[in-house]
């Protein structure tokens, strides 16, 4: 046997060898609070491809990167304070790793949380809205629905985001249960941020224009996927810099906060979907994916 013949097949032992001792593990959290994001991975010593997260129904395309002592995939969940009640959920993770796949499944408790109500008076078109804009708002309900479910497999996003705005006061919470003219409406689905008309509105993370509008309830919007069901929401824009399609940098300027659609006052409105479901975006600010994923669990699922 020559030494080039012989290198070949002792490379090729070594790759056979190193494939079959993959070591790989998912993470993820036991128990969380309603309304808020929680972070999960999946790590290997070894390449692996189509990892994905099944969450709340809905199966989450995740990126593989090159992290630790192999590969990482990194995602960001949670669940909508307005319609998730306490209780167990099922998390499903999967991946395909030499030619075989691999499935490893958890329950995670998720615990209530009291979110404060409050009572807003609006025009009452606001309300009730006039019968002749029903097929506007059903339209806009639409283009939303598939906006927000937009998937995407290259991570885009990285922690911790940009504040949107250069000063972050909150005049209203995410979760909070709102009463309009007395009638109850569905619990705050973002959180509201001070902002005199025409502040510059900042991208918190690199991503893709999804969907721009001046729609009926939320005014002036902006929707940026950031991959990985990591979606970015504006409402009540006076103003917007970025069209569907664009790409954006962290930190670009994609408009300016004004006081349009269902609103008692002007100030930025701030939402984040995780694979569909709208969390608190604030708690984010302040914190990374790594100090996030200390907080969970590590289940091995192959070695
Ligand atoms: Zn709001």
């Amino acid at each position: 046997m020559s030494v080039k013949k012989f290198l070949i097949s002792l490379l090729f032992v070594l790759i056979t060898a190193s494939s079959s001792f993959a070591a790989s593990w998912v993470n993820f959290p036991e128990s969380w609070d309603i309304g808020q994001a929680f972070a999960i991975s999946i790590t290997s010593t070894a390449d692996y491809s189509s990892p994905t997260v099944t969450w709340m129904n809905r199966s989450i395309m995740l990126d593989v990167e090159q992290g630790g002592a192999g590969r990482i995939s990194y995602g960001f969940l949670g669940s909508d304070v307005r319609n998730i009640k306490p209780g167990s959920y099922k998390i499903l993770f999967e991946f395909i790793q030499g030619g075989k796949k691999y499935k490893a499944s958890g329950n995670i408790i998720l615990r209530a949380r009291e979110y404060p109500r409050e009572n807003l008076t609006v025009s009452p078109k606001m309300v009730n809205p006039p019968k002749k804009e029903l097929p506007r708002i059903k339209n806009e309900q639409k283009l939303v629905g598939t906006a927000l479910r937009t998937m995407t497999q290259k991570r885009m996003w990285t922690t911790p985001p940009q504040p949107p705005l250069t000063s972050i006061t909150l005049t209203s919470d995410y979760g909070k249960q709102r009463v309009y003219n007395g009638q109850p409406r569905a619990g705050h689905s973002g959180a509201d941020i001070r902002a005199v008309t025409g502040t510059k509105v900042r991208a918190p993370f690199a991503g893709t224009v999804v969907l721009t509008g001046f729609h009926y309830y939320a005014g002036g919007s902006v929707y940026i996927d950031s991959g990985n069901g990591v979606i970015t929401i504006f409402f009540h824009l006076s103003e917007i810099n970025v069209k569907k399609g664009d790409k954006v940098v962290k930190g670009q300027v994609v408009a300016k906060s004004g006081a349009t659609g269902r609103v008692t006052g002007p100030h930025l409105h701030y939402s984040l979907s995780l694979g569909g479901q709208y969390v608190d975006p604030i708690p984010l600010l302040s914190t990374s994916i790594h100090k996030m994923l200390q907080l969970g669990k590590q289940q091995q699922v192959n070695n």
